[in-house]
């Protein structure tokens, strides 16, 4: 396959550290005061009770003070669309479960061929197969799932199965499986381009929505083949997902801190299936991202919060990299109402996948000389500063916009 090779082009200056999902700002941010998890993360990190305060705000707003009559109804009930049917998918026996007792024996190579084009049937636009490096299971689980009172469970989803079994707030995970399989799910462009907005939300969640299915229908079609698997969808994560995207070589970890895959760019999202079925696995790949992201500041100066560093890469948990500062970040969709994609939508590499946009990528790829020309050349295309472009008509209808 083009432009594979034997390792990640991440930089490792160090040993590997586990992430702990209770650091992750999502986490973070459903902490309410005065809840369990609040005060049991707050004992450990006093230095964050402020900037957590603030990032609470958002959530505590809508449920302190609900507005009677919604700003944007028609638009509003998007939420609920998209992001609230996915809480069915995160339940522990839909991401993870029984697995059948009898096992179909499988040739490595035929089989990864198979759930290649059983991911695509199941709506993946991208899949590739890597090893799963220990490093990326998140080491606790942080997101408390279910919702009885607001103050003692933060309001992610709704209703608390009885008997529930599932991992709970600061409950360690394990997950010891060999392989991962990562899918890629394209946004819209015409909608993610009026992010931040209710319709770029509406997106998001749609894809989401789509790829925490397909990623539960693949863990199940594996389960009943009698190997176990696990999904990881953004309701029920168990590992780094960009991570493991990019040691399966779907793309390189890029200065925004998403995966840029050369026919997608940035405008995707990811679902994986952790799994011990025997699977050949993919290589990693080249396509001059690192160069590319140290020509290139776009995201960087284009980003309303300033998150995105323009400087050096520098050492996280052992790996060199672009840090983004995920608190200034999820600030700045709460100020807006509405998460915020512009980092996506701006990058160069996010392009429809016509003919001339595939060739320029692949100039891209191919002819380091060519960077600084493209990005240039970008600018004058496509603008250097960023403007959100108007809800397409079919949902201006009846709605403000
Ligand atoms: S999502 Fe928006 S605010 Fe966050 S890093 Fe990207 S451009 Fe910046
Ligand atoms: S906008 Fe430029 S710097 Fe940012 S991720 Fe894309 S290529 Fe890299």
């Amino acid at each position: 396959m083009a432009h594979e090779v034997e390792r990640p082009t991440y930089e490792v200056v160090g040993p590997l550290e586990r992430f702990d999902e209770r650091d992750n700002v999502f986490a973070r941010e459903a902490y309410l005061p005065g809840s369990p998890e609040e005060r049991e993360y707050h004992a450990r990190h006093p230095e964050l009770v402020e900037i957590d305060r603030r990032l609470a705000r958002f959530i505590e707003e809508k449920i302190d003070n609900p507005p009677e009559v919604p700003e944007d109804p028609l638009n509003e009930a998007f939420y609920e669309t998209t992001f609230g049917s996915v809480a069915p998918l995160a339940q522990p026996d839909a991401v993870d479960g029984p697995v059948n007792s009898y096992r179909v024996e499988v040739d490595p190579v035929e089989m990864a061929r198979r759930i290649k084009a059983i991911a695509r049937h199941l709506g993946a636009y991208l899949v590739r197969i890597g090893p799963l490096n220990p490093a990326w299971v998140y080491t606790h689980r942080g997101v408390r799932p279910f919702f009885e009172d607001y103050r003692d469970n933060p309001p992610l989803f709704t209703g608390v199965p009885e008997g529930y079994q599932g991992l709970k707030y600061s409950d360690p995970i394990e997950i010891n499986h060999r392989y991962a399989i990562s899918m890629a799910f394209p946004q819209n462009a015409a909608l993610i381009r009026t992010t931040p907005s209710l319709v770029s939300d509406f997106e998001v969640g749609r894809v989401y929505a789509a790829s925490a299915l397909a990623a539960v229908e693949l863990g199940k079609y594996i389960r009943a083949l009698g190997y176990p698997a696990r999904a990881h969808h953004l309701r029920n994560y168990g590992v780094l997902l960009v991570p493991v995207a990019v040691d399966a070589g779907l793309g390189e970890l890029a200065r925004c801190g998403y995966v840029i895959n050369k026919e997608l760019g940035a405008n995707f999202r990811l679902a994986c299936v952790t799994t011990d079925l025997p699977l050949a696995v993919d290589k990693p790949v080249d396509l001059g991202v690192q160069d590319f992201c140290e020509k290139c500041l776009k995201c960087a100066d284009t980003c309303p919060s300033q998150a995105i560093p323009s400087g050096e890469k520098v050492e996280v948990r052992g790996v060199k990299r672009w840090q983004v500062d995920a608190e200034k970040c999820l600030l700045y969709w709460g100020s807006q109402g509405a998460a915020c994609a512009i980092c996506q939508v701006v990058c160069p590499w996010s392009k429809p996948p016509t003919l001339f946009h595939r060739s320029v990528a692949e100039i891209a790829t191919r002819i380091p000389q060519a960077r600084r020309f493209l990005i240039k050349a970008d600018d004058l295309v496509y603008g250097a500063k960023y403007r959100p472009a108007p809800f397409p008509e079919w949902l201006r209808q009846g709605g403000d916009t």
